[in-house]
């Protein structure tokens, strides 16, 4: 007999994870929720690679609501999660990020600020003298000011939080199983099963399509053409002498950004979009760092002139190439297949909406707690994007 699961998650890193444990957690029992997961070691997915920072610093509301929502998970977390009395490690630290502006920049910040208070965001814009008594490592010659989060923002173990949510899915009754999915059995508006590279066939009521940048591939498979690509993104952990007291984590009008990390400090930057290609490899480019990120770190920290490379790694991002967010329910042409892909960077601090988003999509049949129908098919279909202007 062949094995059949209500939920059929693909993927099992931190939204497969996120997915599995909301729905184990709300669906009755006896339902059988299944993540499929290729690399069980979870090296090379973008959850493990992450920078692993949340910030409320968006230029959509709902951007916003999301990761206000993870915020209060994070908070949380530890109960929610808590398996036998042990707690996931998050280390969750509540630092702040930090956007700078030059003068050119400042009406965008301004607007985004606007936005974000809306919302009920802890944010502060700080003009370029607050900005220099505050942070007096820190070049302000050339800036307007900057748009600092007072609370709720920062970062944490992105690692930890995948665990936590899988364990806890786990203890719900939720499977998790080694295997990857090859194919998605389309039945005219619907999925039937899911293939596997062993030749395995599981039968489905609902699949969820939380493969990072394996969701296009997976979703072609079904007939769709979801625009995900995997663009690189390279890390940098480094020692500076010199310390930067209350260090935020800091994006720079240059795309440079930076935040601690123990000791040390790590950093990246967003490159622009034409040097920005589909791309699938792991290698960090020799003298990246001494060309792109040393000279405007050492601008705007002077301190960190004397910065010492410690490691370095790549990873990448589920870019959505229409519009830099989530592609998030059900495409029209088949209405059990829900799809969370494209997070464009921003998918770890959207785990907890995400997966709360996706078991109300399967419990409810609609959003429940967020309405987040803006980031739905719909706008993919009609080429209208919903474009996210704080992509880092
Ligand atoms: C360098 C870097 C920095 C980042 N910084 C941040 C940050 O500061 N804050 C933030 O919120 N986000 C950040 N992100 C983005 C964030 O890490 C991702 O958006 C998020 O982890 C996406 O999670 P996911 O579960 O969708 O995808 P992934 O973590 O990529 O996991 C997808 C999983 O699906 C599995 N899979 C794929 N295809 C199949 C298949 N056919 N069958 C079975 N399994 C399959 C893969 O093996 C993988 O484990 C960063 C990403 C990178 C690369």
């Amino acid at each position: 007999m062949r094995d059949t699961f209500d939920v059929v998650i693909v993927g099992g890193a931190v939204i497969g994870s996120a997915a599995a444990f909301f729905l184990a957690e709300a669906l009755p029992r006896g339902a059988r929720v299944l993540v499929l997961e290729a690399d069980p070691s979870y090296a090379h997915c973008a959850t493990t690679r992450s920078l692993a920072s949340i910030r409320h610093q968006f230029s959509t509301p709902e951007n916003v609501r999301m990761s206000m929502f993870g915020t209060e998970f994070l908070r949380q977390a530890g109960a929610r999660l808590e398996v036998d009395g042990a707690a996931p490690l998050i280390g969750f630290v509540e630092a702040g990020y930090l956007f700078l502006a030059t003068p050119a920049g400042w009406p965008v910040l301004q607007r985004n600020h606007a936005v974000q208070r809306a919302e009920g965001a802890a944010v502060a814009l700080l003009g370029r003298e607050a900005l220099a008594s505050r942070f007096p490592w820190l070049a302000t010659a050339d800036l307007a000011g900057g748009s600092l989060g007072l609370a709720g923002e920062g970062w944490l173990d992105a690692h930890g939080l995948m665990q936590g949510f899988q364990r806890k899915a786990r203890a719900l009754g939720a499977q998790v199983r080694a295997g990857r999915v090859t194919a998605l059995q389309r039945e005219g508006s619907r999925i039937g099963a899911v293939r596997l590279a062993d030749g395995g066939v599981v039968d489905c009521g609902v699949v969820i399509n939380a493969a990072g940048t394996g969701a296009a591939a997976l979703a072609r498979t079904a007939g769709i053409e979801l625009p995900v690509q995997a663009r690189k993104r390279c890390v940098f952990h480094f020692r500076s002498p010199e310390p930067a007291p209350d260090c935020p984590l800091v994006i720079d009008p240059s795309g440079l950004y930076f935040r601690p990390e123990g000791a040390g400090f790590l950093c990246g930057v967003a490159p622009p979009e034409e040097e920005d290609p589909e791309c699938t490899d792991f290698e960090v480019p020799p003298a990246w760092f001494e060309e792109r990120l040393w000279p405007a770190l050492a601008q705007r920290v002077p301190g960190f002139e004397a910065a010492r490379v410690l490691s370095s790694w790549a990873g990448h991002y589920d870019v959505n190439t229409l519009d830099h967010n989530v592609i998030l329910g059900a495409h029209p042409a088949i209405g059990n297949l829900l799809f969370a892909n494209g997070f464009s960077g921003h998918g770890l601090q959207q785990s907890p909406a995400v997966g709360r988003a996706l078991m109300e999509l399967v419990v409810h049949g609609g959003f429940r707690s967020l309405d987040l129908a803006a980031f739905g098919w719909l706008r993919v279909l009609q080429n209208r994007p919903l474009r996210e202007l704080n992509v880092v």
